[in-house]
């Protein structure tokens, strides 16, 4: 069951302009974002809705449609669907202080059923955004020494029809 504790501990809400939100019914149409986010070290926040709420990961690079380059994704705490649409500044001195900036924004569709792909640890999707689109994935890392920080890869995948990527 999805659980925004971990993501209203970390706010003061009287402080950011962030939304408090809740978790959300599941609908068909599934939204993904990507907050360009210059905090202390810039990165790219990369969300998947599930479950009724954003998957969240920290893409420490802009992410890259050549399906030879992946990018490390460090998963944070769940979101509120409602942050689809943040953007703006998050004060100094508060859990991610700095701009947040919506680079990409769009619906995707998970290939198999996507709570069981996120907890398996491989999701295969396709993305409609404006700047990402096509089929991409995102892989938990298999060695035991990074499993202990699990850290994931988002990667794009080959589009043609035939490709088992
Ligand atoms: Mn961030």
């Amino acid at each position: 069951m999805a659980s925004l504790q971990r993501y209203h501990a970390k706010r003061h809400f009287d402080r950011t302009p962030e939304p408090r939100g809740a978790v959300a019914r599941s609908r068909d149409e599934l939204r993904f974002v990507v907050q360009k986010h210059a905090a202390s070290t810039l990165h790219y926040d990369f969300r998947l809705e599930m479950d009724g709420v954003l998957k969240s990961w920290a893409v420490t690079k802009e992410p890259e449609a050549d399906p030879a380059v992946k990018r490390l994704a460090v998963p944070t705490e769940d979101h509120p669907v409602e942050y689809a649409e943040f953007e703006g500044d998050i004060p100094p001195g508060e859990y991610g202080g700095g701009h947040v900036d919506l680079w990409d924004q769009g619906t995707w569709g998970p290939e198999e059923a996507p709570v069981p792909a996120y907890r398996r640890g491989k999701i295969k999707f396709e993305l409609k955004g404006k700047r990402l689109k096509g089929r991409w994935a995102l892989v938990r890392m298999g060695n035991a020494q990074t499993r202990k920080k699990d850290l994931w890869l988002l990667m794009k995948r080959i589009d043609a029809d035939d490709a088992g990527a």
